[in-house]
Formats: structure tokens, sequence, C-alpha cells
């Protein structure tokens, strides 16, 4: 069968939407193949927002990646002229000693990142509406903001299709093989290419069966109380904010964007589920407890009343860092994948990481801690 397509994406998700962009914008026939829509709500890029942050303390190479991701960001928002990053400033709170803020001030220290040690009871004359214990350290990385998630992943695509990529949506991939040039199929036909590029998501322990890679899915929660304080909105520069609680969570807030108001979740807990296909997405009164037990003891005055209910999924690794690698037995295959609760801020890099591996056969990032030969996956 010819070959109509240099590359094939299989999901366009964040990471999908990103491949197809910078590849079609140098000019690779791509084809990427979506089973729901573009935006969609029942994979891992949904929300309406997502954290970027400069101050990685998970690993070092994480913040040349994310310096690149920032520019790629402004690149693209300024390929479709709209705005898709919010840099409101980042407020983290939690013990001196915690993992998350000694972490961030150690990466502040090597990196040399401007983050701002705020003694609490100065932070509450700055903005009042956090209940932060005196023990507690503040810190502020002014830099940090939000990503509109689903429309950073409908630029891309918007871009990608623009400039020649063709997208298919609501079409399932039911198998693929790579011998002799690449082969996909969904339940409307057969396609060809040279390359595979498998960005699944959640999906990806179906789609790599025979790899059995390490990879748990979390049910995740995230619910929406109206902002009856109007100092929580954006608009009023709220800016997004993170506790790191007793009991070892890690909670969360964006400021309110909308009608919605605030937007809170717990970055730490999180059901395992065995398959995407069978998530629950109805939200439990089990779910939602310790979301208001955080918002009465540290935002008491957001208010209680919930307008808003979601499921998401955290695609995990067991060392949490991101699989991005060629496929070991075929290497027109590409994997990215494992995103761990923490990488849509980097999408524009794996993007063009796998679009370098591509058409320079290399890449100048430094990902070679993300790939599969690394202990913790064996
Ligand atoms: C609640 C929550 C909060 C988060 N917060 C942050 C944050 O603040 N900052 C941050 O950087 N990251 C955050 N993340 C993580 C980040 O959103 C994810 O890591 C990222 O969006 C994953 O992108 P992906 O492309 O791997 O998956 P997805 O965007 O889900 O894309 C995978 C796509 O593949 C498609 N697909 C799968 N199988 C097939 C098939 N067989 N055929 C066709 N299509 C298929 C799916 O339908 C899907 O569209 C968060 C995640 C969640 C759930």
């Amino acid at each position: 069968m010819a070959q109509a397509y240099d590359v094939i994406v299989i999901g366009v998700g964040a990471m999908g939407g990103s491949a197809v962009w910078h590849l079609a914008r140098r000019g690779v026939r791509v084809l990427g193949i979506e089973q729901f829509d573009i935006g969609h709500d029942r994979g891992s890029s949904h929300g309406a927002t997502r954290l970027i942050r400069r101050a990685y303390f998970e690993h070092p190479d994480y913040v040349p990646l994310v310096d690149r991701a920032y520019a790629l960001w402004e690149e693209l928002e300024r390929a479709c002229s709209r705005k898709l990053l919010h840099r409101c400033g980042l407020m983290l709170a939690g013990k001196p000693d915690g993992p998350m803020i000694a972490g961030v001030e150690r990466a502040a220290r090597e990196h040399k990142l401007a983050i701002e040690s705020v003694p609490p009871a100065e932070w509450a004359g700055r903005l009042p509406v956090f209940r932060i214990d005196p023990a507690m350290r503040v810190l502020f990385e002014a830099d940090a903001g939000f990503l509109e998630v689903e429309n950073c992943v409908r630029a891309h695509v918007q871009l990608a299709r623009e400039r020649g990529a063709t997208v298919l949506t609501g079409q399932r991939v039911l198998d693929w093989s790579a011998e002799g040039g690449v082969r996909v199929t969904t339940g409307d036909g057969t396609f060809c290419a040279k390359h595979l590029i498998l960005c699944g998501g959640a999906w990806m322990g179906q789609l790599l069966q025979a790899m059995n890679l390490p990879l748990a899915i979390r049910r995740k929660v995230v619910v929406w109380f109206a902002a009856q304080d109007e100092r929580f909105a954006h608009a009023k520069g709220c800016p997004v904010f993170g506790f790191e609680t007793d009991d070892r969570g890690f909670y969360y807030g964006f400021p309110a964007i909308d009608a919605l108001g605030v937007k809170v979740s717990d970055h730490a807990g999180g059901e395992h589920t065995a398959t995407a296909d069978i998530l629950d997405r109805e939200v439990r009164p089990e779910d939602e407890a310790p979301l208001r037990r955080f918002v009465e003891r540290y935002t008491p005055s957001l208010g209680r009343s919930v307008t808003k209910r979601s499921v998401c999924m955290y695609t995990m690794t067991p060392d949490e860092h991101f699989i991005l690698d060629r496929h070991p037995q075929h290497p027109n295959v590409f994997l990215a994948c494992g995103f761990s609760g923490h990488g849509f801020k980097f999408a524009p890099v794996i993007g063009q990481t796998i679009a370098d591996w591509i058409t320079e056969g290399c890449t100048n990032h430094p990902v070679d801690f993300l790939r599969l030969r690394r202990a913790s996956l064996q």
C-alpha cells in the first residue's frame, strides 16, 4: 500500500496535538488520529487550566525543558493570535522542611530562579484570602501561571491543519504494526506511513500491551467552588495557590477565570483505575469531602457552593518522570507517555523533540533522563 503520510500520530490530546503541529510546520505529511473530538473531556487534558512553573525540583533537566516550553507557548500564542498563558504567579505554602517547599527552594538556588520567600504575616497583608499557619513557609514564583488547557490543544491542531496536517476525530485505533512500514487500523480503514508516534495518554497501556510498561492510571477529582469573595478572581490578581498539608497532601487551586469560580484538587491522591475505558466519571461525596475540608481550612472566604465537578486521569510512571523514547523493537516508532500529573506545561517541547527525532535524527533537548532504559522502568 502507498505511504500517503510520513508520520501517523495516535492520540491527539496534549502531546499528540503538539507533535502534529511541530511536524506539519516543518512540511512533514502528518496524520493524527483521535478517538474523541479535539479538546474533549475524557482523557487528561481538560478542566480549563494547567499550572506552569519553573522551579522544578523533581529533576534538574526539567528546568531547561520548561524554559523552552515557555518560549514555545509564547510562539504558539503569536501564531494563533490569542492568549493561552497567563503569568499570574504561584503561591506555595507548607512546612519549611516539607518536600515541596524545601525542593522549590533548592531548585531556585541551583537554577538561580526568582522565587520570593514571603513571611506569612506579610502575605496576609498582600492577599488575606488564604489562612496560612505562622509556622509555614510561603514562596511566590511570579513568573508561574496557568495555561488554557483545551484552547492550547485546539490551537496546536488548528495550526497544524492550516499547515496541511490531516487530523481525524471520532476514530479509535484498533491495531498498529511497524514491520516494513507503519500500518494503523481504525474502524474506518487502514493508514500507512513511515513513522508512528504513540501519544495515547491513559490508553497507552492498551496501545503497547506487548511492552507491559509500568504505567498506572490514577483517577483525579476536580471541583469548582463559586468565588463569593472577588479577591479570588484572576482579574483581581489572585495567583495559582498550593498548600502542602500535614496529611502529605498537596492541594492546589486556580484563580477564578469565569463564573465557575475556583478550581480545587489534590495532586497526591487518586484511586487506581485498571483501564481508561472503565474510569468512574461520577464524583461521589467521599471524593469531594477532602477538597471541601481543604477549602474550609485554608481558603475560608471562598464559600462552599460547588458549581462543577470533573474527573480526569493521571498516567503515572514509578519514578513520576515521563517516558519519551523510540520503541525498543521498532526504530520508526516513538512513545510519549507517563506524564504523571505534571506533563501539560511541557507539551510543546515534547512535540518539538519528537519532530527533531523524525526530521533531524537527534534533538538538543536534554531528554535522556526520560528514556525507557532507566532502572525504575525495568
Ligand atoms: C486533574 C489534572 C490536573 C493536572 N494538572 C497539571 C498541571 O497543573 N500542570 C501540568 O503541567 N500538568 C498537569 N496535569 C497533567 C497533564 O494534564 C497531562 O500530563 C497531559 O495533559 C497528558 O497529555 P497526553 O497527551 O499524554 O494525554 P491526553 O491529552 O489525554 O491525550 C491522549 C489522547 O489519546 C487519545 N487516544 C488514546 N488511545 C487512542 C486510540 N486507540 N485511538 C485514538 N485515540 C486514542 C485519547 O482519546 C486522548 O485524546 C494534570 C492532569 C490532570 C488529570
